[in-house]
């Protein structure tokens, strides 16, 4: 006699099933890890197991997205948060822990929790009715990944992401690159024909370039994602570049319709920048998804004229990730807006990374409470940290192209006023009084 179904006890599943069970709700989780399944990636049976790395990465909440974001789910009573401080091990400004005790400590607090009942299942097809939260995951069981693709249309659903890096606005020296569209078009939304940022490379400097991709130290494929066939929408950058020195100047650097301003001619060849945010704090590079190394890419890409600063709100990637095309398909409180009685959470949601899971799904199940319970509900505040991440889930974001990401400042609303040097503390101060406000206004009586 469950109020709300929850699928997946994975970061996201277990937070959400704490916080709705911490508001008297009774839940049941259905995981199917414990019943013969496991996914490519885990390896216990534990609830809210790390599948990676052991760091929830930096705790500064003054100066770091992410370091907010810990600050303001510690605020909202995340059991996520206060088990990673419990398994804590020394790790200087980042948060890392004991991965067994973590995910033990989770195990626990659920396990002994009168109103959950946690269930070793494997869940094959989203359920008719009755309010469910899936929180799945990126490796989501391939029978409930058919069914959420027949509820969302199976062109809203994505086994691979292809991540292209992610620059700070700020960062580009707008200097050595100009605004314009291929052959000054204008889109269908309009405009002046001036919505890519280009930056311009003479022969030199393209061949240095596809050396240095050709070069450029590459991260493995694990075993399970070799054999999937992603790479006809989505090829790495470095695998174009090998197929011949001239494949990028016809592909994604291609300069043709591109007269840069300074000489009135077509460069050798082009990197272009697409806005990836409504704000246009955030750029993304166009056809540059990857697996070179971080490191790496860092290297390269900063020998981009324009970029040699550039600050990366993400680098890119190519990895097996299930997830939804979010802004189209789920409503503010991350309900499928064509079957509301099913919520998503986690990165199959299109976030990205242990917090940010975990902290779609403290809010999934925050907004499952308030929906039960009949409690109105104050939008998050756009500004806090954990407003900003739902934004980019649920629709701030105007690229055709949704892909998963790590929370970062460029999400945030633009403070312009401030210097640069003092503009992250000024975000973080003015999220922390943002959230004591929406705090202040949740404890009021209806
Ligand atoms: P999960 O934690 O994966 O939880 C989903 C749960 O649902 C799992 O327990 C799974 O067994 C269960 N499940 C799936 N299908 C079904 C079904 N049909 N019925 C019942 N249960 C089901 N992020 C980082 O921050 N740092 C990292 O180092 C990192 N490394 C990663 C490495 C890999 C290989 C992958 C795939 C992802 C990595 N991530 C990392 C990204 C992400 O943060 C993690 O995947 C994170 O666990 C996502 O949380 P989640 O709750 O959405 O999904």
């Amino acid at each position: 006699t469950h109020q709300v179904h929850i699928i997946g006890g994975g970061l996201a599943g277990s937070e959400a099933a704490w916080q709705l069970a911490q508001a008297g709700v009774k839940v049941r989780l259905s995981e199917m890890r414990g019943s013969g399944d496991m996914t490519p990636a885990h390896q216990t049976e534990g609830l809210a197991e790390l599948v990676c790395s052991n760091s929830f990465r930096s705790d500064d909440a003054d100066k770091n997205a992410v370091g907010l974001l810990h600050q303001e789910m510690r605020r909202l009573n995340s059991l996520i948060m206060a088990q990673a401080d419990l398994a804590k091990v020394p790790a200087g400004s980042a948060l890392a822990v004991d991965r067994d005790i973590f995910s033990g400590g989770v195990t626990h607090a659920l396990t002994e929790h009168p109103n959950v009942e946690i269930m070793r299942e494997r869940i094959d097809t989203l359920p008719v009715e009755g309010m469910t939260i899936v929180a799945t995951g990126p490796l989501t069981a391939p029978g409930l990944a058919t069914s959420i693709g027949a509820a969302a249309g199976m062109d809203h659903l994505a086994f691979f992401d292809a991540i292209a890096p992610v620059v700070h606005f700020d960062s580009i020296d707008m200097g050595q690159c100009w605004m314009a569209n291929r052959w000054d078009k204008i889109g269908p939304g309009g405009g002046e024909g001036k919505d890519y940022i280009n930056c311009p490379m003479n022969k030199e400097q393209y061949q240095a370039f596809v050396q240095g991709l050709l070069d450029g130290e590459k991260a493995d494929f694990k075993d399970w994602e070799k054999d999937t066939p992603y790479f006809e929408g989505c090829m790495p950058i470095e695998v174009m570049a090998s197929r011949g020195p001239e494949t990028l100047r016809h592909g994604p650097m291609k300069p043709m319709g591109l007269d840069d301003p300074r000489t009135g001619r077509w460069p050798y060849a082009v990197v272009q920048l697409r806005q990836d945010n409504a704000s246009g704090t955030l750029w993304n590079m166009v056809g540059f998804q990857t697996k070179l190394k971080h490191g790496a890419q860092i290297d390269l890409f900063r020998t981009i004229p324009g970029l040699e600063k550039a600050e990366f709100a993400r680098l890119g990637g190519l990895h097996r990730n299930t997830f939804i095309q979010s802004p189209k398909l789920l409503d503010a409180t991350l309900r499928l807006k064509n079957a509301r009685h099913i919520r998503f959470a986690g990165q199959v949601t299109g976030c990205e990374g242990y917090v940010e899971s975990s902290a779609i799904g403290l809010l999934a199940g925050r907004f499952a409470v308030a929906e039960l319970l009949g409690r109105p509900l104050t939008p998050l505040p756009a500004d806090t940290a954990l407003g900003a991440l739902l934004g980019h889930v649920t629709g701030n974001v105007e690229t055709a192209d949704y892909q998963p990401m790590n929370v970062n400042f460029g999400l945030f609303p633009p403070l312009e006023d401030v210097k640069k040097k003092q503009r992250k503390e000024a975000m973080t101060a003015r999220a922390r009084a943002s959230l004591g406000q929406w705090l202040n206004a949740e404890l009021q009586p209806a």
